[in-house]
């Protein structure tokens, strides 16, 4: 194991580098440098971002907010603005780890990593989060869940990176709503998580996006439960037919953190504690 850790001045250096030898691209490392340290991947050269990301970590637009790929964690669960605008997006910031990761680990990070688990991937999803990804070029929007392939994979191309991530603000009294079940409670990789955003209007669902992590091999948005919740009380009588809609559109897998059948009973109580609350 042996790499030389650049660190670009600017976009032109980095595009650069990335023209030139097998490359790795570095936010807060704490993907990056595990995966190094267990052997995983073996990068000739990492390619520092800190410089080349420019700009403030979150802008306030009238419709939309736009959060730099390097904001941390700490920083979106401790802005202002996010804690008005995406309760569901702080929450799920939040979560990742203990304190001293939240500093170190971005958003760019955890998107990139495409995780089934990531967390803020559940707040993300169900927030029709769109991605600006730039190369020498030019640049390209695309949603989220284009953007994830499958775990560990993106869409992400050689001599791109992640610049930003845009975020439509909802109109409207929103209900949000967030659960990771993890075999502790704190600082652990979920075993199933869940994420909701939902407006009545008179007493009716008028709209619902419902994510669910690591119970498949991306994020799940189950678009049967949406299309057939929309419309309709969120009462315990609708708990039947979406619980049989929810397990038909997802697939977990049985690993060291909960075997599958497991993470279906957290999936589908997930859905009944959203009903109940
Ligand atoms: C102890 C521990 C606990 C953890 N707990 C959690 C948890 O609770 N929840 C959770 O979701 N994750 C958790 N993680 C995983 C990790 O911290 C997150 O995924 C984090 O957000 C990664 O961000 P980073 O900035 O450190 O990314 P890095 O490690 O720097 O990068 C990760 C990957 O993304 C690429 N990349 C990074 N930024 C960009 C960019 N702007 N453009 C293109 N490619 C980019 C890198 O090349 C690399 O492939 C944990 C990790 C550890 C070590």
């Amino acid at each position: 194991m042996g790499f030389e850790l650049l660190v670009p001045e600017n976009k032109d250096e980095l595009f650069t580098l990335m023209a030139e030898s097998n490359y790795y691209l570095l936010a807060g490392g704490t993907d990056l440098f595990v995966k190094i340290e267990k052997d995983l991947i073996n990068p000739d050269r990492i390619l520092d971002l800190t410089n080349v990301i420019e700009g403030p970590k979150l802008e306030d637009k009238a419709d939309k907010v736009r959060i730099s790929a390097t904001a941390t964690h700490g920083e979106l669960a401790g802005s202002p603005l996010i804690n008005r605008e995406f309760p569901l997006l702080a929450e799920s910031a939040e979560s990742v780890g203990g304190v001293q990761l939240r500093n170190m680990a971005t958003v760019g990070g955890n998107i990139c990593n495409a995780s089934p688990s990531a967390d803020t991937l559940i707040a993300l999803y169900a927030l029709d989060a769109s991605l600006k990804l730039e190369s020498r070029n030019g640049s390209r929007t695309l949603p989220i869940d284009e953007f994830i392939k499958s775990p560990g994979e993106t869409d992400l191309g050689r001599g791109e990176f992640l610049k930003s991530i845009t975020i439509p603000k909802l109109s409207g009294n929103y209900r949000h709503f967030f659960n990771k079940v993890g075999r502790r409670n704190a600082l652990d990789i979920s075993v199933c998580s869940m994420g909701f955003v939902l407006k009545e209007t008179d007493g009716k669902i008028e709209d619902i996006r419902i994510s669910f992590g690591a119970v498949a091999p991306k994020i799940v948005r189950p678009d049967s439960v949406e299309n057939y919740l929309k419309g309709k009380k969120l009462t315990r009588k609708v708990l039947p037919e979406a619980k049989d809609l929810l397990k038909n559109e997802i697939s977990p897998i049985s690993d060291i953190r909960g075997s599958a059948e497991y993470r279906k009973q957290v999936a589908v109580r997930s859905l009944e504690e959203v009903v109940n609350s």
